[in-house]
């Protein structure tokens, strides 16, 4: 590994802080917090911390000797100076008098002491960077030092492979115990370049932010070196034979890790899947002793609260027999969760019956012959725990090839997965009502869809924005949020529609909740229309809302948590406009199609409802053919838009929050839902 420090970069930093008060060490201090962040083989999704040891002047104009420390949880990628908060630092050194300090005591003391009363919460290991004396202290769970140390004889491996540059603390919760451990082991060791905490991760210090960096780089060198020189040679894995696709596994996996809602029925818990199947990660799954490595353990200890103590481990999905797969899964997942009850019970009673039970469900799940899956109520949180997962591969292979993997106890990955300080990093709040769901929107690209997405994604599911225009469709999705995916579909060719439901499957692991929307207005006399202008639009404007619910129905049986297919039918259908017929009759079609979906899986928890919206503005009403037709019935445009019982004008966005409401009315199918401002003829019966 080779030192990422630029001086021209450095001295740019300290030129661009100068501008916005941000002192020399402070700019250079962010410069390689930045350059340690934007390694994964050094620091993950809020892992790893840094801080610098300085004098300031006060409010009163006092100096007063400070500690700025990384942000609890903050990104070290991209930190800037406000992920640095200023804590007093005598009053924190004071604490290693007492022999114990409660979180919630730490907690308050640390922001009784912040220069900055709003400045965010410092990082856990606070005490740590306190006590040790240097002004620069860097610290990672990186990858190869970690395979060096996760051994039931780290200590020694660590004396050979670091030539004693470094001194070796025993594993103790991150927190007050360890700070205290470290700095005693210090002052007795005086190691020339930093500690090594078993089993989590290596700390570097200096007196400069280079020296401090540099050290680390040197020492992850070593570990690095040390791995290559003594590992055994690795049986190649056998490839297994006829793996389903993970279009086809992803829904299984989904709906198996999905749990009943007991207060609200037909309500889930569910999950979004991120996929990785990279040949390193199904080398290690197809290559390892599964059956001992799945059950041995974290590679450090901050990991619990993304990917639990374990991941899930599943039977290589056979193409064809998928039924045999499905079973096993489910099974497997029961045998996990209620594994994870008696974990949790045992050790809540261990520690006095204190804690609240987290949800029971899987964040990894291996596959072998396939990959692995990181499972989160996010695409975001899927996506922490699937990098968190290659990297315990990579960390577990790693410390395999140079003798044995060895984790931290049960009881210690217990006690840091409901360590109240780590699991204050995951912003525990209320779930959105749609938190976990996928739905996908056809016709994404235009007013009704692209603000139907929108309304779906602020209640908190992932969305899919299927068009034709793929170009318009990533447009909208990019406004509406990071994970948004904008997908090309014309829902009048079948292969199509299967293709962008396999991407979906593929990607976000399944579907919920299809918004079938794509459709497109033609014109004529009834007993005069040619029949192939007749049959053009109930291609798409029938047809292609069918094939849409078909290949949808397949994912949400697959899943076996139920669904909900949300179609829009015009005012055309239940009232008829003259000459609209090629328009009308496939829409009156429609609203039949929606009420066979409703009869024939309501068994099956999957719904089916409508919404019937007229006059909005949309690639099917114009701003041209709005002024034409106002001109015509000699109103104003806007007397036309509100030409309704209300007198108001209807818009996308309301009828984005009917298929919402739809969506969310659990005990509702078959329904129709008005969306016109009100016109008497077109009411339902
Ligand atoms: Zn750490």
């Amino acid at each position: 590994m080779k030192s990422g420090w630029v001086e021209r970069d450095a001295q740019a930093l300290v030129a661009h802080g100068a501008k916005c008060g941000v002192d020399r060490e402070l700019a250079l201090r962010i410069y390689t917090t930045r350059l340690l962040g934007g390694d994964p083989k050094l620091v993950l999704h809020g892992g790893g911390n840094t801080s610098l040891k300085t004098c300031i002047r006060d409010r009163f104009g006092e100096e007063v000797e400070i500690l700025r420390i990384k942000a609890s949880g903050a990104e070290m990628a991209a930190i800037e100076a406000e992920g640095f908060p200023a804590v007093r630092l005598g009053p924190i050194r004071e604490l290693r008098a007492l022999d114990a300090v409660a979180d919630a005591d730490l907690i308050a003391i640390e922001r009784a002491n912040l220069i900055d009363p709003a400045a965010p919460n410092p990082s856990v290991e606070i005490m740590l960077h306190a006590f040790l004396p240097h002004k620069f202290i860097d610290h990672t769970h990186a990858r190869a030092v970690l395979g060096v140390i996760d051994q039931p004889d780290g200590e020694q491996k660590c004396a050979d492979a670091f030539r004693g540059r470094l001194a070796f603390v025993p594993y103790l919760m991150p927190g007050f115990g360890l700070a205290k451990k470290a700095i005693e082991i210090y002052e007795r060791a005086k190691p020339s370049d930093g500690l090594i905490l078993s089993k989590h991760g290596i700390v570097t210090f200096g007196e400069d932010a280079r020296e401090a960096y540099e050290r680390m780089i040197g020492m992850v060198s070593l570990a690095e070196d040390f791995i290559d020189r003594n590992s055994k040679s690795v049986a190649v894995a056998t490839r297994q034979r006829d793996i389903a696709p993970v279009e086809a596994v992803a829904p299984i996996v989904r709906g198996a890790c999905s749990e009943k809602d007991d207060v609200t029925e037909g309500a889930w818990r569910r999950l979004v899947l991120e996929f990785r199947g990279g040949d390193t990660v199904r080398n290690f799954i197809d290559g390892i002793d599964l059956d001992h490595l799945s059950r041995a353990g974290v590679a450090t200890p901050d990991h619990t609260i993304r990917t639990k103590s374990w991941p899930l481990v599943l039977p290589h999905p056979e193409a064809g027999k998928l039924d045999d797969f499905a079973n096993a899964a489910r099974d497997a997942v029961g045998k996990f969760a209620a594994h994870y009850h008696e974990y949790f019970d045992r050790h809540n009673r261990r520690v006095g019956g204190i804690k609240r039970e987290l949800d029971p469900l899987p964040r990894v799940v291996l596959v072998p012959g396939l990959g692995l899956f990181g499972l989160g109520p996010t695409k975001h949180d899927a996506a922490i725990a699937a990098d968190i997962a290659e990297e315990w591969t990579a960390v577990v292979g790693g410390a395999e090839r140079i003798g044995r993997f060895e984790s931290i106890s049960e009881s210690e990955m217990f006690d840091c997965e409901y360590w109240p300080l780590e699991q204050a990093k995951l912003g525990l709040k209320q779930a959105p009502p749609l938190a976990g769901q996928i739905v996908a929107v056809t016709g994404g690209a235009g007013a009704i869809g692209a603000a139907t997405a929108k309304a779906f994604a602020a209640a908190g599911a992932e969305v899919a924005l299927l068009d034709v225009d793929l170009a318009a469709a990533g447009e909208k999705a990019k406004a509406i949020s990071a994970t948004a995916l904008a997908m090309e579909c014309d829902v009048t060719d079948a292969a199509s529609v299967q293709a962008a439901f396999d991407d979906i499957a593929a990607h976000f692991g399944g579907v919920d909740i299809v918004v079938s929307n794509a459709g497109a207005a033609w014109q004529g006399r009834i007993g005069e229309v040619d029949e192939a202008v007749l049959r053009r639009s109930f291609e798409l404007n029938f047809y292609g809302h069918q094939r849409v619910a078909q290949t949808a129905i397949k994912i949400m049986q697959a899943q076996k948590t139920g669904g909900c297919l949300l179609f829009n039918v015009s005012k055309q259908a239940v009232n008829p406009g003259p000459n609209f017929g090629p328009y009308g009759v496939p829409k009156a079609a429609l609203l039949a199609l929606m009420r066979q979906y409703a009869l024939d899986y309501g068994a099956e928890g999957i719904r089916a409802n409508a919404v019937n919206a007229d006059r909005i503005r949309s690639g099917l009403l114009t701003e041209a053919m709005i002024k034409s037709r106002a001109e015509a019935r000699g109103l104003s445009e806007k007397d036309y838009m509100s030409g309704n019982l209300l007198g108001r004008e209807v818009t996308a966005d309301d009828v984005a929050q009917a298929f919402l409401h739809q969506a969310l009315a659990l005990k509702t199918t078959a329904d129709v839902t008005t969306v016109d401002g009100g016109n008497i003829a077109a009411a339902m019966r």
